[in-house]
């Protein structure tokens, strides 16, 4: 019997590559902020099973793109090289969607398509754009990263203080609810807004951004970053 090239046998290896994308990017995002990647946490955030978690990082480590410790998966040159496209990809795609969609749903558009640019169209998009530093949310695309060194976190600024939006964390750009209210509340890059009030027992900061107050919990200001308004 001749054995032909198995068709079923491909169809997953096309389908992996858009989940290992996925892993990718996250694990890139933790490490890059010296955050623990825990299994736990990977399946939490892809909204997969743990066991699912190990059996794609055992692939990954396998293909030679992470390494496991005892603390959790690494990103091997390799695997940072991946990585870094599959980001630059995704944040140009956002930006390319800007032009047309509301700023939160950028991401979740951007999610599907980028695993779809090529080399060719990533290089034409980042100069169409002219050479974006972050993406519409204020992340650092891969290499960018001091251009967003000196931004705060909203969780870490006094009350009264007179800030500058400047960066929503990837980590809260998964979440569309989120993000949705933070757009609905003009708590976007660029914006002015000043620290009415911080309630630590309460773990709240309301803002108040165009005349209109916002409150966010600290769980969702630590991903908010700002800088001081001159
Ligand atoms: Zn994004
Ligand atoms: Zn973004």
């Amino acid at each position: 019997m001749i054995k032909v090239m198995d068709s079923d046998e491909r169809k997953p290896a096309a389908k992996l590559s858009t989940t290992v994308e996925n892993y990718l990017s996250l694990i890139y995002v933790l490490e890059r902020d010296n955050e623990a990647v825990v299994g736990v946490q990977l399946a939490e955030l892809l909204g997969v099973t743990p066991p699912t978690v190990t059996n794609t990082l055992k692939r990954m480590a396998r293909d030679g793109l992470i390494k496991m410790d005892e603390t959790g998966p690494h990103l091997t040159e390799q695997g940072w090289d991946s990585a870094r496209t599959v980001m630059r990809r995704h944040m140009l795609t956002e930006w390319m969607m800007a032009r047309m969609l509301p700023w939160s749903k950028l991401h979740q558009e951007a999610h599907n398509l980028e695993h779809a640019i090529s080399a060719e169209a990533e290089a034409a998009l980042f100069e169409d754009l002219g050479r974006p530093k972050t993406c519409p949310h204020g992340n650092p695309l891969p290499g960018q990263e001091k251009a967003v060194t000196s931004w705060r976190p909203l969780t870490k600024i006094p009350p009264k203080a007179k800030i500058i939006v400047r960066r929503v964390h990837e980590l809260a750009e998964q979440n569309s609810e989120l993000m949705a209210f933070l757009e609905s509340k003009g708590i976007m890059p660029g914006v002015e807004a000043t620290v009415v009030e911080v309630l630590p027992f309460n773990q709240t900061i309301t803002l108040e951004v165009q005349k209109q107050r916002a409150t966010l919990g600290f769980a969702a200001a630590r991903y908010v970053f700002v800088e001081p308004s001159a």
